[in-house]
């Protein structure tokens, strides 16, 4: 089963649902940062929250999730735009931690005290900034508890991830359930009470259930529409060019001890793709500072 997320609404019972598997995207930011289990399960955890906030966006807004906490695996930060594409990255990824793996074990290792910070690029240049303070040591329900407060729009999360185990990635989804406006939050609590009764989400995934058919077990006999579907995939923004452009910021004896180094290396922390410049590059550059400032 490839990563997707899909879209449903119950009108009747005035809930909004997003479900979403991302197990190669996780895997995938796991072998790019070359990521000890915890580290990768936080990415799992990171990436999934990503998806389903980017489910909430409008076309060509963004969003990113960053989590600062006082725990080894430092900021984790993961980012989605409205068409799947997401990418991310933890600070540590090389911390090791004792078995079991699980949400709990993942919420100590990036720490208990510190903030969910929420920035949205809501376009023309507009940035929208909510955060909410760590502390319910799991990343699914600090991030219920920003969508709630901060957003005010009463929500459930559920991500989850499963290892194998050797601390191999073996499924990462997530689910998110919010309230329509003006709709009964009496109808929400019922539904989450209902997803007590499903197989933890993990389970389901590596059992082979897809998320509609997630969905449609959650929902049971209630009326609801699927209304879209969207790949998720992996993907960073850096580029050649744009590593480029940041050389082009530093100045000229950064520039000359990049020369005297024999080469000038971008590393993006996203998703650890290398850009090498040449001394030939470099010169290139000095170059052009040279002729900014005749000018
Ligand atoms: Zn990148």
């Amino acid at each position: 089963m490839t990563d997707h997320l899909v879209r449903a609404i119950a009108k009747e019972a005035g809930v909004r649902a997003l479900a979403c598997v991302t197990t190669d995207v996780a895997r995938d930011a796991a072998r790019r940062h070359e990521a000890e289990p915890v580290a990768a399960a936080a990415l799992g955890y990171g990436l999934t929250a990503a998806a389903l906030l980017g489910g909430l966006l409008k076309v060509q807004q963004r969003v990113a999730l960053k989590v600062q906490g006082d725990g080894p695996l430092g900021k984790l930060v993961a980012e989605s735009d409205a068409y799947g594409r997401i990418r991310g990255y933890v600070a540590t990824p090389t911390v090791t931690w004792p078995a079991p793996i699980d949400g709990a074990a993942v919420g100590a290792a990036l720490g208990q005290r510190g903030l969910l910070t929420v920035v949205k690029d809501v376009g023309m240049k507009d940035l929208t900034e909510g955060m909410v303070a760590l502390g319910a040591g799991r990343l699914d329900q600090d991030l219920m508890v920003y969508l709630t407060r901060s957003e005010q729009v009463l929500s459930y999360v559920d991500l989850d991830v499963k290892l194998d185990g050797q601390g191999r990635l073996l499924a990462a989804g997530g689910l998110l359930l919010q309230a329509l406006p003006d709709y009964d939050p009496a109808r929400l609590t019922a539904l989450v009470q209902a997803t007590d009764d499903l197989p933890p989400l993990a389970d389901m995934l590596v059992a082979g259930q897809e998320p509609a058919a997630m969905l449609s077990s959650l929902f049971g006999a209630l009326p609801y529409a699927v209304l879209d579907v969207t790949d998720l995939t992996f993907h960073c923004t850096c580029s050649r060019e744009r590593s480029l452009r940041a050389l082009q910021l530093l100045d000229r004896s950064d520039l000359e001890l990049l020369i005297a180094e024999g080469e000038g290396v971008v590393d993006c922390h996203f998703c650890h793709e290398r850009y090498v410049f040449s001394v030939a590059d470099l010169h290139a550059l000095l170059a052009e500072l040279d002729t900014e400032k005749r000018a």
